[in-house]
């Protein structure tokens, strides 16, 4: 078969800029992504004549020997393939930067970073979310919760296996990986006939159809430590999805919510509650009690003359860490409030505390000093 011209692969001119390349690369590497055409060959040919061209147009020294000498001009950069595929490895990971192809490039092209981690078989179980909502004062103070969900446990029939007659996959020969194509472009891509695991089982157990694991609906007592917080996430080892021929368990990641308080407003470990106390008793001074985050009252002293406004710190007494035996202040906004509906007798003392106070009730014009 013939070779199309790189710049007709990717549909751009011959003056086209390095973005215009790479985003006519990106386009046609998507739509024909291995992973969303698993067994469309065409596509994969596709995918592999778009990835030649850009490997050559997106190196500016490759380009300009294309340019003057055609494919001839490639046979200068032969031999250099295993670096050539490191370059093209790394320009995926700005031009699909963040999308949740690097896994899928990492091991087509080999060399990447998981992949390599990844032995011929044992595959990780999932890491599973569990979104849960618990009460200002569970949060402070700890609790614990009884949860159920699902996840994908070892098979009970086959214990894990996925069946009897276990072999090396005769494609791939254990690695999990096949190359395919010419000596100056080579793609390893995910062998189909083991699904990348390294090997086949001839006699798939018939109720996990060869998968090792089955989905389980489980009930676990969780423990949440006093001082959790709105957004605080908590690791539950190895309780997400089994991982499969001796593959890591994956964990389940409790998100937690806190239900916000009617009183105690919380910032970091401290707390702010506002208390209101009365004129007479801003004036004079008094001992009030004033609940905390632990459910107990504590009696506070107002000193005497305190202002609308002001705060006072309760040392120790906001919200616990949870690691460790530190703990925050609790912060107590002082509301003065002035009397309403008061009596003829209120009415007469009043007047005759501000008499005495020399504070005048007709209408006075207000100086500010500056
Ligand atoms: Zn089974
Ligand atoms: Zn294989």
């Amino acid at each position: 078969m013939a070779k199309r011209d790189y710049y007709e692969v990717l549909g751009v001119s011959k003056t086209a800029t390095e973005e215009e390349i790479k985003k006519a690369y990106r386009k046609i590497a998507l739509q024909n992504h291995p992973d969303t055409h698993p067994n469309d060959k065409d596509a994969e040919e596709r995918f592999k004549e778009a990835s030649e061209a850009y490997e050559v147009l997106s190196d500016p020294k490759k380009r300009s020997a294309y340019d003057q000498f055609g494919f001839s001009g490639m046979n200068d950069f032969q031999g250099g393939a295993a670096g050539n595929y490191s370059n093209v490895y790394r320009d995926f990971s700005d031009i699909f930067g963040g999308s949740g192809f690097s896994d899928f490039f990492s091991s087509f092209f080999g060399g990447g970073g998981r992949a390599q981690q990844r032995s011929g078989y044992g595959e990780p179980g999932a890491s599973l979310r569990y979104d849960i909502t618990i009460d200002f004062s569970e949060a402070v103070n700890g609790c614990r919760k009884e949860i159920t969900f699902g996840h994908k446990v070892k098979c009970s029939s086959c214990g894990g296996t996925g069946g009897t007659g276990r072999k090396t996959c005769p494609t791939c020969h254990g690695s999990g990986r096949v190359t395919s194509g010419n000596g100056f472009f080579q793609m390893a891509s995910t062998c189909r006939t083991c699904g990348g695991t390294g090997h086949i089982i001839e006699n798939p157990c018939a109720s996990c159809h060869g998968t090792g694991t089955e989905t389980k609906t489980e009930k676990l007592m969780v423990t949440i430590p006093a001082g959790v917080d709105n957004g605080s996430r908590l690791t539950l080892r190895g309780k997400g999805d089994a991982g499969t021929n001796g593959g890591a368990d994956g964990d389940l990641i409790l998100f937690i919510s806190v239900r916000p308080d009617k009183y105690f407003v919380r910032e970091g470990s401290d707390v702010y509650l506002q208390i209101p106390v009365a004129v007479t008793q801003a004036a004079l001074g008094a001992s009030v009690l004033v609940p905390t985050v632990d459910g107990v009252n504590i009696k506070v002293d107002i000193p005497a003359g305190i202002q609308s406004g002001t705060m006072l710190r309760v040392k120790g007494k906001g919200i616990p860490s949870p690691r460790g035996n530190q703990r925050g202040d609790m912060y107590l906004r002082i509301l003065v409030e002035t009397p309403r509906r008061l009596s003829m007798k209120a009415k007469e003392l009043m007047k005759e505390l501000a008499r005495e106070l020399k504070e005048t009730t007709s209408p006075t014009p207000m100086e500010f000093q500056e």
